[in-house]
């Protein structure tokens, strides 16, 4: 019959090859004659033309019953859909902030250090001025009482010095801790939104592990129904189109695309006597009036 197909419709199988499924496993299988154009009348008229029929029928139930299937198994990764990936954005954000903390805690602590340094600097240059001080009154020269004076100018100069770069510091350790104190409210918000999503999906993980138990299960059942081109068929365009792997033929037009399809192939989809894949979309068309018997 496929061939019988072939025969009447030359152009619309050259159609069917440029499609974007360009290598359908079915109609490959169910045409084995395609190279000996000889053999397609005995073919035609032989009874195992017949006997496919039922066959075909049988897979367009099954391609339906499993896009049924994968539909809600769709529905349900939907409904995890964006958690397991906020769940990973909020952790690496919080992985950065993070970094971010120990980093400018590095340089509040380096900053402390340098401050007290430059204190205790401070203190042992006014024990040396206080020193100088009480000398500079026992000199015996000018030349002693000018250098011991030049020598508490200049310990004066680096206290002032010390003392600006103090004033420095203490403003960036403000700027700083205000940046800290900022992270750290940061990433404990991020930790409760963490804490809260991950709840929530640990929380339809376990809702929805029956179901895609019996759903999986059943998938199996199936799916072995299915010789191995028509599966790998389905299974090609599932992933394209998950849980949409077929499309309804309605008023001439593909359901999961809406294209129009030429009237002489929707008649041969509704024959239901060869799997058609959309034009457009790839997806398996199926006939409106098959899917209501
Ligand atoms: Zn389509």
């Amino acid at each position: 019959m496929n061939e019988n197909t072939i025969n009447e419709n030359p152009d619309l199988r050259n159609e069917e090859i440029k499609s974007d499924i360009t290598e359908d496993p079915v109609t490959a299988e169910v045409n084995p004659d395609d190279d000996l154009p000889g053999d397609r009348f005995q073919v035609y008229f032989s009874e195992a033309v017949e006997s496919e029929g039922p066959k075909l029928t049988d897979i367009l139930n099954t391609f339906l019953e499993l896009k049924n299937i994968d539909s809600e198994l769709a529905e349900i990764d939907e409904e995890k859909g964006d958690l397991p990936e906020d769940i990973d954005i909020i952790k690496s954000k919080s992985e950065a902030i993070d970094s971010k903390l120990n980093s400018r805690k590095a340089d509040l602590l380096s900053l402390e250090k340098e401050k007290s340094e430059l204190l205790e600097t401070d203190k042992s240059y006014e024990e040396r001025i206080n020193k100088y001080d009480e000398q500079k009154y026992d000199v015996r020269s000018n030349k002693e009482y000018d250098e011991i004076v030049k020598t508490i100018e200049s310990l004066f100069e680096e206290v002032q010095k010390n003392e600006s770069r103090i004033v420095v510091i203490s403003a960036e350790t403000e700027k700083i801790s205000a940046e800290v104190s900022e992270l750290e409210s940061k990433y404990n918000e991020l930790q409760s939104e963490l804490k809260e999503k991950q709840a929530l999906l640990d929380e339809l993980n376990e809702e929805y592990k029956q179901e895609e138990i019996v759903l999986t299960g059943k998938r199996n059942e199936l799916s072995n129904k299915l010789d191995e081109e028509s599966k790998s068929l389905y299974e090609r365009i599932n992933k394209m189109h998950k849980g949409e792997a077929t499309a309804i033929v309605r008023k001439g037009n593909c359901s999961g695309c809406y294209n129009s399809i030429p009237p002489q192939r929707v008649i041969e989809i509704k024959s239901a006597e060869k799997i058609y894949t959309c034009q457009s979309c790839g997806r398996i068309l199926i006939s409106e009036e098959f899917t209501a018997s």
